[in-house]
């Protein structure tokens, strides 16, 4: 890796300031899922080990800028408490004078987790005057909150402007795994593409082109693929205005000679009700006021005859609108579908996440990555500004 890491600096005794990602979901005022919490451990540790101050700092939902009740993070510090084994104290601000107090009263090897950073509005905005608040509290800076990393916040890159600043383990192995894809992936690399819109996805379907054997589009956005080969497709989610767009990519892959596989056939439903009317049909055949919803069973195993004998796949977007059974069908046997080991497997994307874990297949997986948005501008080609501002190896 490019990047310096917690290995490469001297951590004893100082403070550390470590943005970690504890967006986690809260329900009765506890922790829901702690996936999240445990993928922070390793650089936790290692940092009290080699008693350093260690000073964690995270947004949690969408606050909006100001203080939240319901977005404290007070449950997180208990449950990080009893995953780590020992105490982590809780501050109600992120920044001034209680902030201030409660590092100073900090001693080597002990945790300290800041209130909510998404409550000061300078968060977002990357304001300089919260970057200097963050950077008073400590002497190193560690990003190990990768599901942030494609934004310049005051958290993930204003602080770490004005400090020096390092990765952690998991920022680490992110940009390891998903550097590799881009890199050197074993070939057959085999992508799979889905979720709801072409938008979000154009500049990595056009990144990867050139370095996979196949690609296989599904879900809503190949929609609007089949839409611009001339398909009727209903009342389906289509992007009209992305039709030029799609047909470029179509006959890019053809220029390139790129396997492109795209459904032929798909689940179509009266409605996105439950309990509404639907059948499998061939593409071409969606009932014009019908909406397909999901991949069709002959497109599923199209998909997992391209994976049988992937070395390396990526995945980021469900095939259906997964949330719903009996829609989640394709999405669930494509997950079942992927490689075992020793291919290298990766899938991002929260949806995506979700449905493979639902599939039971997560501990399969090479390597399930703690962002979408920030996977997805990572293998665009785009250079990270939370990853930019470390310093170099
Ligand atoms: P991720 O969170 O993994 O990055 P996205 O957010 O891009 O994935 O896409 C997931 C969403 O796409 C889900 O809400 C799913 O219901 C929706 N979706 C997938 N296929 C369809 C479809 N055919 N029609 C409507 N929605 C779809
Ligand atoms: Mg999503």
């Amino acid at each position: 890796m490019p990047k310096k890491t917690v290995r490469d600096v001297e951590v004893n005794g100082k403070r550390v300031l470590v943005r970690v990602d504890f967006n986690v979901p809260l329900k009765e005022g506890k922790v829901a899922d702690d996936s999240r919490l445990k993928a922070a451990l390793p650089t936790i540790r290692y940092l009290c080990d080699r008693r350093a101050r260690v000073i964690l700092i995270s947004h949690l939902g969408r606050p909006k800028g100001a203080p939240d009740d319901r977005l404290r993070l007070n449950p997180v510090a208990v449950r990080l408490g009893e995953l780590l084994g020992r105490p982590v104290r809780k501050v109600d601000d992120c920044a001034g004078p209680a902030a201030e107090e409660a590092v100073a009263a900090l001693a080597p090897g002990e945790v300290l987790l800041l209130e909510n950073i998404r409550f000061h509005p300078g968060e977002s905005k990357n304001d300089p005057e919260l970057a200097r608040q963050l950077a008073a509290l400590c002497d190193l800076y560690v990003n190990d909150a990768f599901g942030t990393a494609h934004r310049a916040h005051a958290s993930t890159v204003g602080v770490a402007s004005l400090r020096p600043a390092v990765a952690g383990f998991l920022l680490e192995r992110e940009l390891d795994v998903l550097g590799r894809l881009l890199a050197q992936p074993e070939q057959p690399f085999v992508v799979v593409v889905g979720g709801a819109k072409i938008s979000d996805k154009i500049g990595v379907l056009e990144n990867l082109m050139g370095r996979v054997s196949a690609l296989l589009i599904g879900g809503g956005m190949a929609n609007t693929f089949l839409a611009a080969q001339g398909y009727g497709l209903g009342r389906s989610l289509v992007e009209t205005e992305k039709l030029e767009v799609a047909r470029q990519l179509l006959s890019e892959a053809t220029t390139r000679n790129l396997r492109l596989v795209l459904p032929v056939d798909l689940v179509a439903a009266e409605s996105q009700e439950p309990g509404a009317p639907y059948r499998t049909v061939p593409v071409g055949a969606v009932p014009e006021d019908w909406m397909a919803l999901d991949i069709g069973p002959e497109t599923v195993r199209l998909f997992a005859d391209a994976l049988a004998g992937a070395k390396t796949v990526f995945w980021n977007g469900p095939l259906g609108f997964f949330e719903q059974p009996p829609f989640d069908a394709g999405t669930l046997a494509v997950a079942r579908a992927l490689p075992p080991a020793p291919a290298t497997t990766v899938v991002g994307g929260g949806d995506t996440v979700r449905a493979v874990m639902r599939a039971g297949v997560a501990d399969r997986i090479t390597h399930i990555s703690t962002g979408g948005g920030a996977a997805l501008n990572f293998l665009e080609g785009k250079e990270l500004p939370g990853v930019a501002v470390l310093l170099e190896r």
